[in-house]
């Protein structure tokens, strides 16, 4: 190899010119907080995902709150999820003051295995909260199968699964139509689209997609554009209990150059990752990421798995110092201390478990420690990937 590559980053956002014209466009209309961009952003993002209905908020943190407020969680009540996510994923059931019940994963997809559900329904359960992880979207039919049993509602934390799509009754479809009831997105940098940070709910029900536009606005009745617009002095009232969740025009016309990117972006990610699956073949116990035939993911993180006898931190150390980053695997929040024994079930009876370790999470636990997070962006060059490819080789062997 005659370059010589000083640093590969795990991720890097494709944003440029157009994105900056955008952002330009929406300050110098004079209009800069939640208004026509924002308006328009959620129509396209509509279209794109298949969605009768999009409504734009600050984050997917936000997003996954008023989802689950809008399919009745209440104090008290408890909602099944993986405990293996990013922790915003649980949080989002304790700011409703619900309880997360965490359900193990499945080890080839990292997604929560539909056959662990039913066990863990009690009278309690008031909702489902799966998860697309890492864009790879979740085994959906059998989940819905379940929730349908038991008359449950299902939220899609589809935070980083834009552009994700599943065969559904012989169709491809983009994951957000949505499948479940309601679909949370994230445009945080790390994810495939960015608005720099930012959020988008979709639903087919007019009802939860209205009651999304007061929440998001601290509930009150006539937003402030129809009030700017009005011939008449009109007064505003607040009817119920809102927050500030909302999403700026200068984030939403950014975010509308983004969309018209994504599947460009999209095809890239799936064409580093098939390099990768062929590349990386050959390394001895390394278990590469597995897509059933069923989905088609945006590769928004490739994960690999690594041989027994390796260590992450090892390994990890070795191919920050040849210039690549990575990253250890997703997360599990029960591990945290801000999830303590009280906070999370991981049944329908109080967990015996010592804290951070539990046994019935035991999948979860394992692709936290030994799995490993590889650069894939959209800039990324033959290459950089080459030169990953041969750098983690060599960690795979020290
Ligand atoms: C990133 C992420 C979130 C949080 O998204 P924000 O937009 O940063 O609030 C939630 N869930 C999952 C699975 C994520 O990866």
């Amino acid at each position: 190899m005659s370059e010589k590559i000083p640093y590969v980053p795990i991720a890097k956002p494709c944003i440029g010119e157009p994105e900056a014209e955008a952002a330009k466009r929406a300050i110098m209309s004079g209009w800069v907080t939640q208004g026509p961009e924002v308006a328009a952003f959620e129509q396209e993002f509509a279209a794109y995902v298949g969605a009768d209905y999009a409504c734009a908020v600050s984050n997917c943190t936000t997003a996954l709150h008023l989802a689950l407020l809008a399919v009745g969680v209440q104090p008290g009540d408890q909602v099944i999820t993986v405990s293996h996510s990013y922790i915003a994923t649980a949080n989002s059931i304790r700011y409703c003051g619900a309880i997360p019940v965490f359900v193990d994963i499945e080890p080839q997809t990292y997604n929560i295995n539909p056959l662990l559900i039913a066990d863990v329904i009690s009278e309690r359960t008031r909702a489902i909260l799966v998860v697309h992880q890492m864009g790879m979207p979740c085994d959906l039919k059998a989940i819905l199968d379940v929730a349908h049993q038991h008359n449950l509602p299902v939220i899609e934390d589809a935070a980083c699964a834009i552009g994700s799509e599943i065969l559904w009754n012989g169709e491809w479809e983009k994951i957000g139509k949505p499948h479940g009831d309601i679909a949370c997105f994230s445009f945080h940098p790390r994810k495939v689209i960015t608005t720099g940070d930012g959020g988008m709910l979709t639903t087919n029900n007019p009802e939860w997609d209205k009651q999304f536009r007061l929440w998001r606005q601290h509930g009150m009745s006539v937003p402030d554009t129809v009030r700017h617009g009005a011939k008449q002095v009109i007064f505003e009232s607040y009817p119920m209990l809102g927050y500030n969740y909302r999403m700026t025009d200068i984030q939403a016309a950014v975010g509308r150059e983004q969309l018209k990117r994504l599947p460009e972006i999209t095809e890239r990610r799936r064409y580093l990752a098939q390099q990768y699956q062929q590349m990386l073949a050959d390394i001895p116990g390394l278990k590469l990421p597995t897509e059933p035939d069923w989905v088609k993911s945006n590769w928004q993180s490739y994960c690999v798995r690594l041989p027994e006898k390796c260590d992450q931190r090892q390994v990890m150390q070795v191919m920050l110092d040849a210039g690549v980053a990575t990253r250890r695997g997703i997360m599990c929040a029960h591990r945290e201390p801000a999830y303590q024994i009280e906070a999370w079930l991981c049944g329908s009876r109080e967990c015996q478990c010592e804290k951070a370790t539990c046994d019935r999470l035991s999948e979860s636990e394992q692709a936290q420690d030994c799995t490993v997070l590889l650069p894939l962006f959209h800039q990324m060059t033959q290459h950089e990937q080459d030169y990953v490819v041969k750098v983690l080789k060599m960690a795979c062997q020290v």
